[in-house]
């Protein structure tokens, strides 16, 4: 039996946002997701709590590259870790200045409060994945499932019935409803559904979210997640259609995303954590970019 501990890294000094997960088997331990460089002293302190130093993890597995996952990866691998990611990924870990310079273009002057800064993990240190890659870390067994749709080089990692989801599980804090984070560019929702029902046909008793932590009703959250995947969607076509201007359309879908969350019980505090982990601006931005290339037939 594997035991996983959720770690919390208190992102914008909000609980329960983001998450990285230590899964260990007897002696043997890996760590999934690294969170932001921002946070990294949280991250820190959350381990010291489980009695370990970033320098104990050697084997260190990344769902995607995007910052709030792996934002701090290279400092892992300053320790000496070798880091997981899809073969898609891993370049831009080795020459993080592409990403970065996008995310500058979102992001502006927060950069450095968000998301603290990236430097290059050396390649030796990159291990790319592929869908199917069976990694083993002593007792530990780690299987890959490409997952695209939120990102393009999006994975889940099965272990023992135990899947981590990253995105493509979407988000659900708390007794919060499942919501799907669409920042652009690679929304894609035909492979994110396909990678759902890939995700449930692997038959996991828990899912781990990033955002944030276990979940058991995997069908129920499965089912509600590809429903709102094309609900989010189809709210954004009429106005991509109509070429809605964007501040205007980003006010009316922050208006419908908040509807939703307040009408399943949400408090202002849970609804500040779901914005938090999923700023709605950036969901209007993917799936309008989305809609332009599904018309354009840029998706396959
Ligand atoms: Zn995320």
């Amino acid at each position: 039996m594997v035991e996983i501990v959720t770690l919390d890294h208190h992102f914008r000094d909000t609980d329960q946002v983001i998450a990285s997960f230590i899964v260990r088997k007897g002696a043997d331990k890996i760590l999934i997701e690294t969170g932001a460089y921002a946070t990294y002293e949280h991250l820190e302190d959350a381990l010291r709590k489980e009695g370990y130093t970033p320098g104990d993890f050697r084997h260190v597995f990344l769902t995607h590259i995007h910052f709030d996952h792996a934002g701090a990866a290279w400092a892992f691998a300053r320790h000496g870790a070798m880091i997981y990611v899809h073969e898609v990924g891993a370049p831009h870990l080795n020459r993080p200045e592409k990403l970065w310079n996008s995310a500058v273009m979102i992001y502006g002057d927060q950069m450095d409060s968000l998301w603290g800064k990236m430097e290059p993990i050396p390649s030796v240190q990159l291990t790319a994945l592929r869908d199917g890659d069976r990694i083993t870390v002593g007792d530990l067994v780690i299987k890959v499932l490409y997952t695209p749709g939120h990102a393009s080089h999006q994975v889940a990692y099965d272990i023992e019935g135990n899947i981590f989801t990253g995105d493509a599980g979407g988000i659900k804090i708390g007794q919060g409803p499942v919501v799907p984070p669409c920042p652009p560019p690679d929304i894609d929702i035909e492979l994110w559904k396909r990678s759902v029902d890939k995700i449930r046909e692997a038959r996991p008793h828990t899912l781990y979210l990033t955002h944030f932590g276990p979940v058991t009703a995997v069908e129920e959250h499965c089912t509600a997640l590809r429903n709102i995947l094309d609900d989010w969607a189809g709210f954004i076509y009429p106005h991509y259609k109509n070429a809605t201007p964007r501040e205007e359309l980003v006010s009316l879908f922050v208006q419908y995303t908040r509807e939703q969350l307040a009408h399943t019980g949400l408090d202002r505090h849970m609804i500040e954590q779901y914005e938090y982990a999923n700023p709605s601006y950036m969901s209007v931005n993917g799936l309008l970019r989305y809609w332009k290339l599904k018309e354009e037939g840029r998706l396959q």
